[in-house]
């Protein structure tokens, strides 16, 4: 299955967590939606056999306690940053929290959507950098480098990239994974599929195996480089 063999490809590059969506929030009702709890069980037990920790969105309350048992990690996503209810109710689980900055969200807004986390009582929160709206149509989005170095200051979280929503262009990926990693990313995260032409979401900005492979070894190499400096 499709899953299968994402985690085989993740296991040969010693990857050890893999983020897939069931719940998707997408701009057109139309669009791939996501295959639900059923679909995030199934994908759970594969993950567990092969030491892979995983991380889905949450999109709203009713969806917490359903995801819990199978997930390590909840991500809320840009368009949900400041659903301020989902957030007090991800403050009371004993899961990690992975945060995306609004679509048009400040660097401060997306601070403080992690204190209403904080202040529920769970400390464990990453914040993610996915890429913001600006007058820019040659990209999807900006990914804005800037916010990575004020965030880890300010915060003292992890800060992980997402420069395949950030850019939104596949032959672009790489570079601005390794921008994000030598600005002190804590973190990328990347789609990738065996055949990105037939992914039911986001191909267009997805790598195919041979693509992760090689970006996989580059960010290592980068991230090297920029602990050594
Ligand atoms: C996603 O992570 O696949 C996603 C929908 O991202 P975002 O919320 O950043 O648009
Ligand atoms: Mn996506």
């Amino acid at each position: 299955s499709q899953v299968a063999l994402t985690i085989d490809h993740l296991v040969k590059n010693g990857v050890r967590i893999m983020r897939g969506g069931v719940f998707k929030p997408r701009s057109s009702p139309y669009s791939f939606r996501g295959l639900g709890v059923d679909g995030l069980k199934m994908w759970y037990e594969q993950a567990r056999k092969a030491g892979i920790k995983i991380i889905s969105e949450v999109m709203q309350v009713s969806q917490i306690d359903e995801m819990l048992p199978y997930v390590d990690v909840f991500q809320v996503g840009a368009r949900n940053t400041q659903n301020f209810n989902l957030l007090d109710e991800l403050g009371k689980v004993d899961k990690a929290v992975m945060i995306k900055r609004g679509i048009s969200g400040t660097i401060e807004e997306l601070l403080y959507s992690a204190e209403y986390i904080f202040s529920g009582g769970n400390e464990k929160i990453i914040l993610c950098e996915r890429g913001i709206r600006t007058y820019e149509r040659a990209s999807r989005n900006t990914l804005d480098i800037n916010a990575i170095p004020i965030l880890k200051e300010k915060s003292h979280l992890p800060v992980v990239a997402d420069p395949s929503h950030g850019i939104g262009m596949r032959e672009f990926v790489e570079p601005i994974a390794l921008a994000a990693v030598m600005a002190g990313a804590d973190g990328i995260i990347y789609e990738t599929h065996q055949k990105p032409e037939e992914a039911a979401s986001d191909g267009q900005q997805t790598l195919d195996f041979d693509e992760s492979t090689r970006l996989i070894s580059r960010m290592r190499k980068a991230y090297d480089l920029v602990t050594a400096f």
